[in-house]
């Protein structure tokens, strides 16, 4: 997969990650304070797509505790190599019913979950391998119409049907806002989230551990901590700009 990198370019991008770490941790704080929140009430997941495992083991080292994958075949090719020891390894990209078997035993959590199907097929083989897989359900709250994701209406009916489905834990949500809204619409995106977010704690659904609200990316994770993530994904701003040249076929 990865072309090995020189040892003097892994120096380089070890040295580039510990600086932008630093300064997505000070934002990530400086964030949580305006929000009258806590540092610690916060996740990092790093999204290592295209990241050469050397440089995020090199992140995991640096205090990087959670990392997500976004496709199957790359994961599959990295996940050997990852300081699993400490470091989380999830799954945050869109996921086709017929890849689930990799996944399952492997991944912490699958972040993408957008229909029963899909949720029927993790269920199904998590109670095969005797594994409970954590989930959370991924919104189309742009109504993108090349997006994954349910919209809004649609949430209710599928934690539904997940909340009964044996073996998988539906944790929260997540939701990509539309890449090329302004920051006081991408804002409001989050803040809808939020609320649906709030609204389904509230209900105490059995079976449903609604805790985590996964939203924010490079270009607008601070918007998003305002607006009440705790957890956000973050691969650019940490590994610096993809370079998909270097991997198999990836599209985002
Ligand atoms: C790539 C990716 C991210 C991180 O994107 P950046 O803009 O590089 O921070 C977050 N979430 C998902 C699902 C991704 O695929």
């Amino acid at each position: 997969m990865e072309k090995s990198l020189s040892e003097q370019a892994l120096q380089s991008r070890f040295h580039d990650l510990e600086e932008n770490l630093k300064i997505v941790e000070e934002q990530i704080s400086a964030a949580a304070e305006r929000a009258g929140r806590r540092r610690a009430d916060i996740t990092l997941l790093a999204a290592t797509k295209t990241v050469p495992v050397e440089v995020v083991n090199h992140g995991i080292e640096a205090g990087i505790r959670c990392i997500g994958e976004n496709r199957v075949q790359e994961l599959t090719e990295k996940y050997d190599r990852y300081r699993k020891d400490l470091a989380d390894v999830q799954f945050i990209g869109h996921l086709q019913t017929n890849k689930v078997k990799y996944l399952i035993g492997k991944v912490s959590m699958i972040q993408s979950v957008d229909s029963e199907k899909l949720a029927q097929e993790i269920s199904r083989l998590s109670v095969r391998a005797g594994v409970v897989t954590n989930v959370l359900l991924e919104v189309n709250i742009g109504r993108e119409a090349n997006k994954s994701g349910v919209f809004p209406e649609q949430l209710e009916a599928l934690l539904g049907a997940v909340s009964q489905m044996p073996n998988v834990c539906v944790q929260g949500l997540m939701a990509i806002p539309p890449a090329q809204a302004q920051p006081k619409e991408t804002f409001a995106y989050f803040n809808k989230m939020y609320h649906y977010f709030v609204d389904i704690s509230t209900k105490k659904i059995d079976n449903v551990n609604m805790q985590l609200l996964s939203m924010g990316m490079s270009e607008d994770y601070p918007l998003a901590i305002e607006a009440g993530a705790n957890m956000v994904r973050i691969g650019s701003a940490l590994f610096g700009a993809r370079d998909y040249t270097k991997t198999k076929s990836t599209r985002f």
